[in-house]
């Protein structure tokens, strides 16, 4: 399969795009996306150092001769962190994993004179493999001395999107904060409601099922990460106020059982998505097909 071909060229390696680079750091590197990113790297063929928590004591043994240093801490944590580099070689590229962007790329750029990016993984530590995945990328400084890091995360299998920090920033408002918000209050309202899960699913067709398991993922990882997402921001809460103002204009229509009011809002809806409308159905058929296959097998 796809999938099992993408795992063995992980085991045989990757090519090296910069072989001689000095060793990577990454710090916070025996957490989840840091793990992954020293694999990839080690598996790349270049010498990698983790600096975690307790490793304070040794920064400046492990981060003076580095030729890249990648923060991946946790998103409350990164901006001091940063700031807690020793002064770094001028030619070391400074770059990030965070969540959010402004921040952090803002604060590598004051902390550091050399090359620094700001990196997004769309995804998270689950994944086996990188192909078709996303990484969005913030320039932050003297930008053709990383583009080789921008061709290597190319090499093992995701694509790359560049964009500035603050547009990055309002499209997770939409992207994670929001979406991951509602997914929080959905859960919080199964839980209280409390119905028997195995019978919800049992009466349920895979699009329900699938609703559910992306509901249902959010709480198999880890709480502080989601709480630093959907905090991170102050237009994050301003969002989910007008989200909530929605929610309860639309429990007026009900309340009034205004069902053209319903149909008004329904089709101006079905206009703003236009041609995506149509695009998604299509889409999620093809999906809920694959999902199907899947939880048959
Ligand atoms: P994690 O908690 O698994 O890992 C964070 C690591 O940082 C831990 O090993 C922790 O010990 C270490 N750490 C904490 N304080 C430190 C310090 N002062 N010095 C050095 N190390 C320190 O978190 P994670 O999920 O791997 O997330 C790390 C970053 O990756 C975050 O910025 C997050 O926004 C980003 N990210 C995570 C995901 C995801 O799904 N997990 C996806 C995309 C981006």
């Amino acid at each position: 399969t796809m999938r099992e071909s993408y795992a063995s060229e992980n085991d045989s390696g990757f090519k090296c795009l910069k072989p001689e680079l000095r060793p990577i750091v990454v710090v916070g590197g025996h957490g989840q996306l840091g793990r992954l990113f020293c694999r990839l790297f080690e598996l790349s063929g270049y010498q990698v150092r983790t600096l975690g928590s307790q490793d304070w004591d040794k920064a400046d043994e492990l981060l003076k001769d580095a030729g890249m240093v990648v923060v991946t801490v946790p998103i409350h944590l990164t901006e001091q962190v940063i700031r807690r580099l020793p002064k770094l070689p001028d030619d070391c590229i400074l770059a990030d994993l965070t969540s959010i962007k402004s921040g952090p790329v803002q604060t590598m750029l004051e902390a550091h004179q050399g090359p620094v990016v700001g990196l997004h993984p769309m995804f998270g530590p689950d994944i086996s493999s990188l192909a078709k995945q996303v990484v969005v990328y913030c320039d932050g400084r003297n930008p053709e001395s990383y583009q080789w890091l921008l061709e290597q995360i190319q090499i093992w299998g995701a694509s790359l999107n560049r964009i500035s920090a603050i547009e990055h920033d309002q499209g997770m408002t939409l992207i994670q904060a929001l979406r991951h918000f509602t997914s929080f209050v959905y859960g919080v309202h199964l839980a209280e409601e409390d119905p028997r899960l195995d019978q919800l699913l049992s009466l349920s067709s895979p699009i329900y099922r699938l609703e559910l398991a992306m509901v249902g993922r959010l709480f198999a990882q880890d709480g502080q990460l989601y709480a630093d997402i959907i905090m991170s921001s102050p237009q994050n809460l301003a969002m989910i106020k007008r989200f909530h103002q929605r929610f309860g204009d639309a429990i007026a229509i009900l309340e009034n059982k205004d069902k053209a009011a319903f149909k008004q809002a329904f089709d101006q809806v079905e206009s703003w998505f236009g041609d995506y409308a149509g695009r998604f159905l299509k889409e999620s058929q093809s999906l809920l097909r694959q999902a199907n296959d899947a939880t048959h097998r």
